[in-house]
């Protein structure tokens, strides 16, 4: 796997990530298996028949009526039912085999194993064990994050308790 210089233990370089911060004003992450943003922002109803069937809660209307994900309130547990829901072509799963290719964790400087505090509460957290701990002699092991591992359900994020964990797209280079 290709990956660049990391600037924390993440295995996925900041300048990699194209966007990310899905609860602020940067861009936001739409349901899984969305079709690419402008196609996505023509095809939808917003209708609001994702928000509305989703078990976990974690979707809700954003600016302009179109849906996003908050991963404040739960992971993904991609059971397809938002997909499934979707008439208007806007979330289209026979368009891709893995719902979100480019949406991965990384771990974020404030991360209390960079600060020499031990914690795996991510790691725990993880259902696709995508979050390994690297121990180095004399130092408390740090998370770092499997870019092909990482399947971007969001299940670290809300665990943390400093809120370490950001979830954001990659370029694509970066995924393979
Ligand atoms: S796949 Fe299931 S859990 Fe994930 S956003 Fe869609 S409805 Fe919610
Ligand atoms: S849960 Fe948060 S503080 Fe703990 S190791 Fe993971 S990123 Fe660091
Ligand atoms: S986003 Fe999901 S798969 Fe990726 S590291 Fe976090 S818990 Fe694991």
């Amino acid at each position: 796997m290709k990956v660049g210089l990391c600037p924390v233990t993440n295995g996925i370089s900041r300048a990699q990530f194209i966007r990310g911060n899905f609860n602020g004003s940067k861009q936001v992450i739409r349901p899984p298996w969305a079709v690419a943003e402008p196609d996505f922002v023509e095809a939808c109803s917003r209708c609001g028949d994702c928000v509305g069937i989703c078990p976990e809660k974690i979707l809700e209307t954003g600016r302009g009526g179109f849906p996003q994900v908050n991963f404040s309130k739960g992971e993904c547990t991609f059971c397809g039912d938002c997909a499934g829901k979707c008439t208007s072509g806007a979330l289209n799963k026979r368009n891709f085999d893995a719902p979100w290719p480019l949406l991965k964790a990384i771990i974020e400087p404030s991360c209390l194993a960079l600060k020499q505090v031990v914690c795996h509460t991510c790691g725990e957290s993880c259902p696709a064990g995508a979050i390994r701990f690297r121990i180095s002699v004399g130092a408390v092991a740090r998370p770092e994050v499997d870019p092909a591992a990482c399947t971007g359900c969001g299940a670290c994020y809300g665990p943390c308790p400093v809120s370490a964990v950001t979830i954001g797209e990659i370029l694509a280079e970066a995924a393979a």
